[in-house]
């Protein structure tokens, strides 16, 4: 007997990735922006037999002394994805919305139409900026916002005076995912971290220990916010939401920052000539300043079948963006190894000529 599921349930497109479909180890990932290498070996195991501290303390003033805010600032999430389910359970009043870009991380919508609130999308500009006074706009009665700098799938950040700006005249709780914040800071970008030390009260910054750190497979992200904001979510979150493990490895990455930024600074460099090679084959890039970039084949070429070529005859998995208004017919790669990259390339200049 089907279950009878709530409309939005019953509806509901989950999010996807080829992880789901590319199982096994014969594949090259270049298609969910993670690390190419571990972060680290993993250190000894904690014992098991009991609970892990359920807020974590450890980690949080680790974390904490780092940005010279206090442990109250800070509350840790089994990766940032469940850090911006929280945002939405807590913060968003039934009958109200969520708002946020278009193009932008996909699970910002799928958790809005899993809890059943509506979910709205500004356009971006043709520049893949936030169309500010149409944000602001939208964005008058919204209870959430979430703003993803460096964006994905665009690569680029937010400038503060835009975010100082939204963050000043709106009502609602603003999410900041910087989940590739490392790459921004290696670019020299501030932190919207600074925003929150300087006071702003409706602002949640996230990051994630999934993407620069190397970590993607212990799920761990955190919230840096306003006291009042952090207590509330500490208040919701599931008992023991981040296992023992993961607090250990996160401890020891945190003490491992140095060799996070040498890798952060190398990948960066390896996408230069990648994206060089790329407009030599006559695709349109966006390069971004994280660990990934987008490109649009050249006219005539579709970008459903490059990926699939790639990914059947080469076994190389890249990303599909959805087709939006400003961007058509993309696809995103992430920077792998060096071996990997040049495999990419190779692959993609022998199909290109084909
Ligand atoms: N935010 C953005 C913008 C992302 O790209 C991702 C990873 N796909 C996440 C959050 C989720 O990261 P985590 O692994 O910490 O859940």
């Amino acid at each position: 007997m089907n279950p009878a599921l709530p409309p939005n349930i019953a509806a509901l497109k989950p999010y996807t990735s080829a992880r789901s479909l590319c199982k096994g180890s014969a594949w090259t990932f270049m298609d969910a922006n993670e690390s190419p290498v571990p972060g680290i070996e993993l250190p000894s195991l904690p014992p098991l037999n009991r609970y892990p501290d359920p807020t974590a303390d450890h980690l949080r003033d680790a974390i904490a002394e780092t940005y010279s805010v206090s442990r109250e600032n800070i509350v840790l999430g089994n990766g940032s994805d469940e850090l911006i389910d929280l945002c939405i359970r807590a913060f968003v009043r039934q009958g109200r919305e969520v708002v946020s870009v278009d193009p932008t991380y996909g699970v910002y919508g799928v958790c809005s139409a899993i809890q059943g609130v509506s979910y709205r999308a500004v356009t971006l500009t043709k520049d893949f900026l936030v169309d500010i006074p149409a944000f602001l706009k939208a964005g008058r009665d919204a209870d959430v916002l979430f703003l993803c700098s460096p964006n994905n799938p665009t690569g680029l950040s937010i400038p503060k005076m835009h975010l100082a700006r939204i963050v000043r005249e709106l009502r609602g709780i603003v999410v900041v995912d910087e989940a590739y914040g490392e790459f921004a800071d290696d670019a020299g970008i501030p932190s919207a971290i600074e925003m929150v030390k300087e006071g702003s009260e409706n602002l949640v910054v996230l990051r994630t220990f999934s993407k620069a750190f190397g970590a993607a497979g212990i799920r761990l992200g955190y919230a840096v916010g306003a006291r009042p904001l952090i207590d509330v979510l500490l208040r919701i979150k599931p008992p023991y939401n981040v296992n023992s493990m993961t607090q250990a490895v996160g401890l020891a990455l945190w003490g491992k920052r140095e060799e996070m930024r040498e890798r952060v600074a190398e990948l960066r460099r390896w996408k230069i000539p990648m994206v060089e090679t790329c407009e030599e084959l006559g695709c349109t890039v966006i390069p971004g300043i994280a660990n990934f970039f987008l490109i649009q084949p050249p006219k005539g070429r579709n970008a459903d079948d490059l990926l699939r070529r790639l990914r059947d005859e080469k076994r190389i998995v890249i990303r599909r963006i959805n087709n939006t208004p400003i961007l058509a017919n993309a696809l995103r790669i992430t920077v792998g190894t060096q071996e990997q990259n040049r495999s990419f390339i190779s692959t993609l200049s022998s199909l290109l000529s084909s």
